[in-house]
């Protein structure tokens, strides 16, 4: 038996979420079992924890699109019992049962090694957040952003992906301008090493179809206005790289920015990303993350506080990340 948070819906159609046994045999096909050891509450899991966001798919589900932990059992010839990996998106927790439980059983092709640099509780404090800042990043890198084209906006900053792509950005030398509409929260932002901290009531009013050219670069967790803001504000040959909608689905801008300005608008997918893209990306993090500052952005918390911690996740009470201790 193994204890896992589980969302059925009644007959009425109400969502139920309780923390259970369940036996081994539950568990979905595929080739690796893993011991989970931790996980993390993205807002994706917030969504589908607290049912405000349609997420799951398969009914009952085990949430948890990350999970860290030690593999069990492997019929997998690349990944061997005992070892310790990390699984992000691939569908957990929406379409396949996923990480908030003792254990998790996935196709070997999902599972990734932990990097040497980090423990479970690191990769775990980083997780699709983090793992989504980077692909960020490396986009903007390749489509040519560097330090010295100009300052580099990050949306929705006090936010997990918004926190890592703020300590990414700034170890590689770019100047970073967060945008947050928790202006309380500039120390921290500043401890991560944005230079300048701008209120989000500045993008979220309607925009012209081209702004002040500023930014030569943009991580949009937002969507929405902000987004359209962003792209309007963006200087000649800029990039925007947009993975988000926790402002909105919708993307109420002009072509102006694109065909005046050579804006290049670029969509991160961290769910799908493919396996060469996957492992580099893990070893990129590992290699630039600052462990200190990587813990100051953590709150840790046990499998049984997920669903208050998504309400308060939802309602923009939660700073950083938060990591799933699994019992
Ligand atoms: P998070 O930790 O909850 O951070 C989201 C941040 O957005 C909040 O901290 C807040 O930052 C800001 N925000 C919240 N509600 C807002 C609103 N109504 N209007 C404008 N800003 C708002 O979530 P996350 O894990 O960083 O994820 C952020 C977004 O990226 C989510 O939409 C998530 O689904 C998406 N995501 C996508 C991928 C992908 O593969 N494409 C992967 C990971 C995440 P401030 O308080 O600082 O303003």
């Amino acid at each position: 038996m193994f204890k896992a948070l589980y969302v059925e819906k009644t007959e009425s159609g109400q969502q139920v979420v309780t923390l259970r046994d369940l036996a081994e045999t539950d568990l979905p096909e595929g080739d690796v079992t893993i011991r989970v050891q931790w996980s993390s509450l993205n807002y994706k899991d917030a969504l589908a924890l607290t049912g405000k966001g349609p997420i799951i798919r398969n009914w009952p589900m085990v949430p948890g699109i990350d999970l860290a932990g030690r593999v069990e059992a492997s019929t997998h010839p690349a990944v061997s019992v005992g070892q310790d990996v990390l699984v992000t998106g691939h569908g957990m927790g929406e379409t396949r049962w996923g990480g908030f439980a003792q254990l998790a059983r996935v196709p070997g092709l999902w599972v990734v090694a932990q990097p040497s640099e980090l423990d479970g509780r690191q990769a775990m404090a980083l997780g699709t957040a983090g793992f989504t800042a980077m692909l960020c990043v490396q986009a903007l890198q390749r489509e040519g952003v560097e330090p010295s084209s100009g300052p580099v906006l990050v949306t929705g900053a006090s936010g997990g992906v918004g926190s890592v792509a703020i300590m990414l950005l700034s170890r590689l030398g770019y100047q970073v301008v967060a945008v947050t509409g928790r202006l309380e929260e500039q120390p921290y932002l500043h401890s991560l090493g944005a230079a300048e901290v701008l209120p989000r009531a500045h993008f979220a009013a309607p925009s012209r179809p081209l702004e002040k050219a500023r930014w030569a670069g943009a991580v949009d967790v937002v969507g929405g206005q902000v987004l359209a803001s962003v792209c309007a504000g963006m200087r000649p040959q800029g990039v925007v790289t947009a993975c988000g909608l926790a402002g909105g689905m919708d993307f109420p801008a002009t072509v102006a920015p694109f065909i005046l300005r050579g804006v290049t608008l670029v969509g991160i997918d961290s769910v799908q990303c493919p396996r060469a893209e996957r492992v580099a990306a893990w070893a990129r993090l590992a290699e630039l993350i600052n462990p200190r500052q990587l813990d100051d952005m953590v709150h840790e918390i046990d499998l049984a506080e997920a669903p208050q911690a998504a309400e308060m996740l939802l309602a923009g009470h939660v700073r950083g990340r938060l990591v799933v201790r699994i019992p």
